[in-house]
């Protein structure tokens, strides 16, 4: 593998790739790898000639800087995971290498609804921070393809959306979600939970089960207002717990039983943010 931290030189060296007609298939990460990560590195070798996986903490991303100061870093066995894997390049950057000119007049995206609701509304800034970074990585990295979690389900929407603003010809495959024996997503935060509430966390994979199997054509709001219910009495502190249309996360009252649905969560353990998904059927 090969270890790449300036924007420029890994441009030029992907640039002569494609030009030679290799497809580029392109993970980005905040690194503190899981098998979560690697499901994707293995959808990339699967589907393309070179593949490269990028590593940064982007600060934009955050709303919060103390989840920015906490973020789990473990480059050493990250590097060491990705070689295992048999990623082509890695590319590292710097701050100052994403963002040459600074921080403050970074662009802005016209999300629409995408950014008022979920993750937009809990999470102000968060998806304009998402796409300051993937316009630039994109920009920097000539993709064919790119792979992404759905564990991240709103994340994908949205960056569907910013290939579309960008004119940007990079298919974007949503790859689903690995979880640990006892359901819980991985994730990198997951890290930052002590024993006890490594345990309880499981509990949300568990309500979005529940949550898939009893919905019926009807009202969903009960459904969701039990599974909320019964997070927040097992000591979670609720951001959202909601049913909504998969296709574009308008929430709905009534189901008619057949428009594909997604059930989201997110909650906090302590000071830990976890979110998880489940698509309905
Ligand atoms: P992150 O490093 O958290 O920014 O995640 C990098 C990519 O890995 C994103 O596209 C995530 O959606 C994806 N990802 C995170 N957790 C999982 C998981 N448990 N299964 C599959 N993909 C994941």
């Amino acid at each position: 593998m090969i270890l790449i931290k300036r924007a420029t030189a890994i441009y030029k060296e992907l640039r002569a790739l494609a030009q030679q007609k290799r497809t580029i298939g392109f993970v980005p990460t905040m690194g503190a790898l899981h098998d979560g990560h690697l499901s994707l590195m293995a959808a990339a070798k699967q589907h393309n000639d070179i593949t490269v996986c990028s590593i940064f903490v982007n600060p934009t991303q955050f709303n919060d800087p103390k989840d920015f100061e906490k973020y789990p870093i473990t480059l050493e066995k990250d590097i060491e995971i990705l070689e295992k894997a048999g990623m082509d390049f890695l590319f590292l950057p710097e701050v100052t290498d994403i963002y040459s000119n600074g921080v403050d007049q970074l662009p802005n995206y016209d999300l629409g609804y995408l950014e008022t609701i979920f993750e937009g509304k809990y999470r102000p800034g968060h998806f304009q921070g998402v796409c300051q970074v993937m316009n630039r990585l994109l920009e920097i990295i000539p993709a064919d393809d790119l792979f992404m979690g759905q564990k991240d389900f709103q994340q994908c929407m949205v960056v569907k959306k910013l290939l579309q603003i960008m004119d940007c010809k990079t298919r974007l495959h949503t790859c689903e979600t690995l979880r640990e024996a006892d359901g819980l997503a991985m994730s990198s935060r997951n890290m930052r939970l002590n024993e006890e509430e490594r345990k309880k966390a499981s509990q949300i994979a568990e309500v979005l089960g529940r949550i898939k199997k009893t919905v019926n054509a009807g009202p969903l709001l009960p459904i969701s207002v039990a599974a909320e219910d019964s997070l927040s009495s097992n000591g979670f502190n609720v951001d959202y717990v909601a049913i909504a249309a998969a296709d574009n996360l308008e929430v709905l009252d009534e189901w008619d039983g057949k428009r594909p649905l997604v059930a989201l969560v997110a909650a906090f353990l302590n000071n830990v943010r976890l979110i998880d998904n489940m698509l309905i059927p």
